[in-house]
């Protein structure tokens, strides 16, 4: 290796180690996407062309990165889960998260045709910020992605009534946001039923409940594993021979990768699929 005078500015990098075994959640976000979606007409509230799009980009970035055992997205936002037992390939945070953040902006320009074939992207091109936070427990983790689920109702909920008092009921933005200020859940269900016969309930499950990408196995009956407990009594990644890992491997990239729009807040979903907690691959499913 050449040295030279100039080799201690390595010096200067500092470490940004992420905890280890931890769950390491990426969450990316879109830069300045209320402009871009006005710049390319992304229909309010909801674009369905838009998020099928980001869930194609993340369904990508999962098949690319295994270790990858869930996605949550949103709007413009995906939460990428690493699973706490896989040896990452990459420790340091700025590393990782610039892995996950320039794959899924690549796929999200290569897809973007697909789904706005009439209108080709210019500059500003779009891209999107990421962070990485590590949670120690499944309970953790669990609370994580049932806050991003809650947000998706939350906000889904005031936007599709707020977009219908506009394109339905004919007011401008700042009529509707006062008709909105300070009602809960209850009333913009009722405002929605009585004003518009919109029943809620009805919309599509995309909207209300957002995007989960996960390898799909054969689901299992609830109750006939512990796969929280386990991971959660896990101090050290597991050490598992080479052929055990080979056909983990395999089993893994042969699982096809679904975008589901599932309560992710009920024990039910984790119930049903332990390999998400457990990352140990589960039966590959029968083709239909
Ligand atoms: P920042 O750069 O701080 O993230 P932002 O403008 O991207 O700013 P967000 O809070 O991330 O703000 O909100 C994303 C915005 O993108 C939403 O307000 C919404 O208007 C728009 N958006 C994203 N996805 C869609 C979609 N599928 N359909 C309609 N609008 C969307
Ligand atoms: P920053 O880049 O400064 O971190 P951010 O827009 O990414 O800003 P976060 O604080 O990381 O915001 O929060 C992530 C998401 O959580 C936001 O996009 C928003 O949807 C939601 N959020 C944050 N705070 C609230 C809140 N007080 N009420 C409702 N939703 C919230
Ligand atoms: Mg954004
Ligand atoms: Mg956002």
């Amino acid at each position: 290796m050449a040295n030279s005078k100039f080799e201690y500015v390595k010096q200067f990098e500092q470490p940004d180690n992420i905890l280890p075994n931890t769950w390491v959640v990426v969450r990316i976000d879109g830069r300045g996407f209320t402009k871009f979606a006005n710049k390319y007409g992304f229909e309010k509230p909801n674009d369905k062309r838009a998020l099928e799009l980001m869930n194609a980009a993340a369904r990508a970035v999962m098949a690319e990165l295994p270790d990858i055992t869930i996605a949550y997205g949103v709007s413009d936002e995906y939460s990428f889960v690493f699973h706490k037992t896989c040896v990452l390939f990459e420790r340091r945070s700025s590393k990782l998260v610039s892995t996950i953040v320039s794959t899924f902006t690549a796929y999200y320009v290569h897809y973007w045709p697909t789904y706005f074939p009439d209108t080709p992207l210019s500059p500003p091109l779009p891209s999107f910020d990421g962070r990485a936070v590590c949670y120690p427990s499944v309970q953790n983790l669990r609370d994580y992605m049932s806050w991003r689920q809650v947000d998706c109702h939350i906000n889904n909920l005031y936007n599709t009534t707020f977009w219908a008092l506009i394109q339905l009921g004919g007011m401008d933005a700042t009529e509707a946001e006062k008709t909105l200020k300070g009602t809960y859940a209850a009333d913009k269900n009722e405002i929605l039923f009585s004003r518009f016969s919109i029943n809620y309930n009805n919309e599509p499950e995309i909207y209300k409940k957002g995007s989960v990408v996960f390898r799909d196995y054969e689901p299992v009956e609830p109750g006939t594993h512990n796969a929280a407990a386990e991971a959660d009594s896990l101090a050290v990644p597991v050490q598992q021979s080479k052929t055990q890992n080979e056909t983990d491997r395999k089993r893994r990239a042969k699982a096809p990768i679904v975008v589901e729009h599932l309560d992710i807040i009920k024990d039910d979903f984790w119930d049903r699929r332990p390999w998400l907690l457990s990352n140990k691959p589960g039966k590959i499913p029968k083709e239909v």
